[in-house]
């Protein structure tokens, strides 16, 4: 891992430079390259200008590791009223949500009842309910709950992380329940034990998941989706997604907001299903330097908004 990557993730976990960031109107600024605001209307407005474009939505409100139970239910409760908001909204939207953020650090059956709520609620008006993945702290009990609503709700996607060495294992366990996958490279500081070190290794990893992955949709056994923003990455797997017999409706790219928007509309007009993820919300400290993280030299961006 790079040194800057190194410092950028250490620094995301400061609740002092959190207090100190989002104070300052320059470093708010420098975010709106990743968001298109704070507010839901903010994410909803953009998403119509997507929709325009043929690519779906996901949304994310930001907020992790919560410390009380009433804002877990504050936030599950935000959802039902987002849901309810797309229902009559007309987009291709969905949710996905961070376990932390419906209080799994203080309560796993209280997450899993939250979760089975809203996986409930988005069944019901027809979409995918996401669920993130976050540190290597937290993937067996993301698993475990994922299987859960699962077993209620077919339609339950789950991210995994192609940087960590259990994951082919675990994608081997889940592919019998037919699952819907978000592969991404992984985003967190984690020890060389649990993940690869190298990115090229990550990257290899994420390919070999991948064309496991299409082999099983082809036979109609796993929904894929990409979470990358590696374009000849995306272009080799859409190859393989040909070579498996697998088509362009049995797997799906889902980008961030903002990175790559030229490739994202360039694949969606090429017969690729597309969608991107928004997040919206204050708690946006933590979710930002990991995107300075990913490619360090967007600290410029703050550093252009520091001077106006
Ligand atoms: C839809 C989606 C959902 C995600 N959900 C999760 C999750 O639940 N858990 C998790 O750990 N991680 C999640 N991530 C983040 C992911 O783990 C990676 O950190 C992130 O996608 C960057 O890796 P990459 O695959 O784009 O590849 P990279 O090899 O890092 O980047 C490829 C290219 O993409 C562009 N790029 C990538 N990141 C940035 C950036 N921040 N700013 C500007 N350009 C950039 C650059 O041009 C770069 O060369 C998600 C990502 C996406 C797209």
């Amino acid at each position: 891992m790079s040194i800057g990557r190194t410092i950028l993730l250490k620094m995301a976990k400061s609740p002092f430079l959190n207090r100190q960031a989002t104070q300052r109107s320059f470093v708010k600024r420098a975010t709106k390259r990743f968001m298109p605001g704070e507010e839901p209307a903010d994410a909803l407005r953009a998403a119509q200008l997507l929709k325009a474009e043929g690519r779906g939505t996901v949304f994310t409100k930001l907020g992790e590791n919560l410390t009380s139970l009433a804002d877990a239910e504050a936030v599950r409760d935000h959802y039902l009223w987002f849901l309810d908001e797309l229902a009559t909204s007309g987009l291709d939207g969905h949710v996905s949500i961070k376990p932390t953020q419906l209080g799994l650090d203080l309560s796993y059956e209280q997450c899993e009842t939250h979760l089975f709520t809203l996986a409930a609620r988005s069944e019901a008006i027809g979409r995918v309910f996401w669920i993130d993945m976050e540190d290597s702290s937290y993937v067996d009990r993301t698993l475990a709950l994922y299987r859960a609503v699962k077993s209620r709700h077919p339609r339950v996607g789950l991210c995994l992380q192609a940087y960590l060495r259990r994951t082919p294992a675990d994608l081997e366990a889940l592919l019998p329940i037919t699952p819907i996958i978000r592969l991404v490279k992984g985003a967190y500081a984690e020890p060389a034990d649990v993940a690869f070190p190298l990115k090229a290794d990550t990257d290899r990893a994420f390919f070999d998941l991948t064309d496991r992955m299409l082999q099983a949709a082809a036979g109609g056994f796993c929904v894929p989706v990409l979470g990358t923003h590696d374009i000849p990455l995306i272009d080799r797997l859409v190859a393989r997604a040909k070579a498996h017999g697998a088509t362009d409706k049995q797997y799906e790219i889902h980008m961030l907001y903002g990175i790559r928007d030229a490739d994202q509309r360039r694949l969606r007009s090429e017969g690729r299903a597309v969608k991107t993820l928004i997040s919206y919300g204050s708690a946006w400290y933590r979710w930002y330097m990991r995107r300075l993280a990913e490619r360090p030299a967007n600290v410029w961006f703050v550093v252009k908004s520091m001077l106006g």
